[in-house]
């Protein structure tokens, strides 16, 4: 354990960016944590140090590498969620592109997202591959804990070996997310969600994912340490075993919006249609379509009021799978209006006209997500993408 002084041949990068590392046999597997992306979420930068710690004092035999990156050091050290800016929103390739521009104007969440950028390129330059990225997180509600993911194959194959319910398709709602950048070079990125921000529980919960991730990527093994069944069983929700979700609904606030979630809403709980969901400058917020409630706000800070989640079908999914393998995608393009994205191999540009009469569900199982509108036509982006260089 300790600091890997290799990571630091970038001058941005501050020692104290690192939690820790551990330098397992050379080839193999490089896990990359991420804690305290938001300041005031501790919990992932607790159970981090408690798993390099035990690594460590129990000489847990451990193949390829983890590095654990801490998100935002000023927020961290003053207890708040952000300083100026969410770090989570920023990764947009538009921000990465001026990142490196000498200003004096930066703010701070800025300035910790060149450090971390530099970090990331690093720890891709000096380890070997595969890569698993994960982001650790908690609420500012009670809930059992989830993952979030973007919708490509390799997310979804490492995902389904956590007993715990997965969320799709979070790209196409949130602007920014660190691990939506990092997907597009490739590399398998997972978020986890462990439970309430100040709850012990999620410090548990949190250090049950990293042993489940480590025997997962084949790291360690799971008979290298006695109380591996026990973390194992702690992240084990039974009704929710390859259980996967689709975001079909984002509610957004305006700014000095006055809105109040009604009390009692639990993640993942049923909603039905027209139901009474929050307050906002007055008036009642109900539900538009029957679903499931993920992430109803109930902090003071963030601009998603909560989101509405469908249940993916098995039938989907395999269909998915089956569609992306033998290439359906390759015919999309011969439909009038469809075409590929000159600028992006990952890319399509479609009519609005057309896409009108080919369902968003179409681009979605061929792996297409992310609809932006520009400049009259819209575009998707592909999530299943081959291993790419770092940039
Ligand atoms: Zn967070």
């Amino acid at each position: 354990m300790g600091n890997d002084k290799n990571l630091f041949n970038s001058e941005s990068i501050n020692p104290s960016r690192m939690l820790g590392a551990i330098k397992g046999s050379k080839n193999g597997p490089s896990i990359v944590i991420f804690a305290g992306i938001h300041g005031n979420e501790m919990a992932g930068v607790k159970a981090s140090k408690i798993v390099l710690e035990k690594i460590k004092n129990q000489n847990i035999s451990f193949k390829g590498n983890l590095n654990v990156v801490l998100g935002n050091l000023n927020a961290l050290k003053k207890g708040i969620r952000y300083e100026h800016i969410d770090l989570n929103r920023i990764w947009k390739q538009e921000n990465i592109n001026t990142l490196n521009n000498i200003s004096s104007t930066k703010n701070a969440e800025e300035k910790e997202q060149l450090e971390i950028y530099y970090c990331i390129k690093n720890i891709l330059k000096t380890n070997s591959g595969p890569f698993y990225f994960l982001d650790l997180h908690t609420t500012s509600s009670p809930t059992i804990p989830f993952i979030t993911i973007s919708d490509s194959l390799n997310n979804r194959k490492f995902s389904s070996k956590f007993s715990v319910p997965i969320v799709l398709g979070i790209e196409e709602y949130l602007d920014g997310p660190l691990l939506t950048y990092i997907n597009e070079f490739g590399h398998i990125a997972l978020g986890f969600e462990a439970g309430e921000h100040y709850d012990i529980e999620s410090v548990k919960k949190s250090e049950a994912f990293i042993w489940s991730a480590l025997v997962n990527s084949k790291c360690i093994l799971r008979n290298s340490f006695s109380d591996y069944d026990k973390y194992e069983n702690m992240l084990s929700e039974i009704n929710f075993k390859n259980v996967y979700f689709e975001i079909v609904f984002k509610y957004t606030l305006t700014e000095n919006e006055n809105f109040k979630m009604h009390k009692g809403f639990n993640n993942f709980e049923s909603i039905s249609k027209d139901q009474g969901l929050a307050v906002s400058d007055g008036r009642d917020l109900t539900a538009s379509i029957d679903g499931i409630i993920f992430m109803p706000l109930y902090q003071e800070l963030g601009d998603d009021g909560y989101f509405i989640l469908n249940k993916i079908s098995s039938f989907w999914l395999y269909a998915s799978i089956l569609a992306r393998r033998v290439k359906i995608n390759h015919f999309l393009r011969l439909i009038p209006g469809v075409r590929m994205d000159p600028n992006s191999r990952y890319g399509l540009i479609v009519n609005p006209k057309i896409a009108r009469f080919l369902a968003k569900d179409i681009f979605h199982l061929l792996g297409y997500r992310k609809q932006i509108f520009k400049n009259g036509k819209l575009y998707f982006i592909k999530r299943d993408r081959k291993i790419s260089t770092f940039e």
